[in-house]
């Protein structure tokens, strides 16, 4: 439990994922970097996919360039075949995590390795800071085991990614924006508490049942985006159902964003560089 010097964090804005598409069609929810929520810096998006139906999905991600940013998939059911312009490949599989610093940059394809039944998962683009968005591109690549489990003592389960919860750290190291990238199962009625750095901003999203968050309580449903306000730490419970949610903080970063698809740098000058290589085949 938190003590009672720690500030709680509220809910400061509930914000319902906005279904779209992307890639050859894949269907989504799109929790960040919609027309509601732009961003929640260093976050600028994230996008749920989850279908049983092959035809939501079977197009997947084709080719296309990524330069300025960090993109982070992990996956909770089946397969996902990743492939980059430097010789880099790997498959996803359900609870894998792969964190792909993109910096100068790459081009890719992230293509399904199933053609029907359930494909579930999250990608997240965290922005880098100026000094870090030419470094060379990097991949953080771990399977299911080698992301630590907590069982909660009141009942529920812990997975961290990236950052420390609770005392468990996650395998994901080095990332400039200091992230916290957890994934917590609650049962019924189940509840967790936990600290976050105060100089992060923050956001859980419910991706089954509803989570309860802050005192006095705010109820947020599965699919919806929770950004948390300020404090030291948050206090969240499950309603009468089992409950499960990401919860993911980060250092913003006071640097002007120039966004244009698959490039995030800080000018419009950059990004016309950035349209210029990958068109003049230098990523
Ligand atoms: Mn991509």
């Amino acid at each position: 439990m938190l003590d009672e010097r720690v500030r709680t964090r509220q809910v400061e804005r509930i914000s319902k994922g906005q279904p779209t598409t992307d890639g050859a069609g894949v269907k989504l929810n799109r929790v960040i970097g919609n027309h509601a929520v732009s961003e929640v810096n260093p976050f600028l998006l994230l996008d749920e996919f989850r279908s049983a139906e092959g035809a939501d999905y079977i197009g997947g991600f084709p080719d296309h360039p990524h330069r300025g940013f960090e993109t982070v998939t992990y996956m909770l059911a089946g397969r996902m075949r990743h492939g980059d312009n430097h010789g880099h490949s790997g498959l996803l599989g359900p609870g894998s995590v792969q964190w792909m610093t993109a910096g100068r940059g790459i081009i890719h394809s992230e293509m399904p390795e199933q053609e029907n039944g359930l494909m579930w998962g999250f990608q997240l683009w965290i922005n880098l800071p100026a000094k870090d968005k030419m470094i060379a591109p990097r991949y953080q690549e771990f399977d299911p085991a080698a992301v630590p489990v907590a069982e909660l003592p009141r009942g529920g389960r812990l997975r961290v990614v990236a950052g420390r919860v609770d005392g468990v750290e996650g395998p994901v190291a080095g990332i400039a924006t200091d992230p916290v990238f957890a994934d917590l199962a609650l049962p019924a009625g189940g509840s967790f508490s936990l600290a976050l750095p105060s100089g992060h901003n923050a956001f859980i999203y419910p991706f089954e049942g509803e989570a309860l968050i802050g005192d006095p309580v705010r109820a947020v449903p599965r699919g919806s985006l929770a950004v948390l306000g300020p404090g030291d730490g948050v206090a969240v419970a499950a309603g009468a159902s089992p409950a499960r949610m990401l919860l993911v903080a980060a250092r913003p970063l006071n640097e002007p964003v120039a966004r244009y698809g698959p490039f995030v740098m800080n000018t419009q000058a950059e990004i016309r560089q950035a349209i210029a290589d990958y068109q003049a085949g230098r990523l």
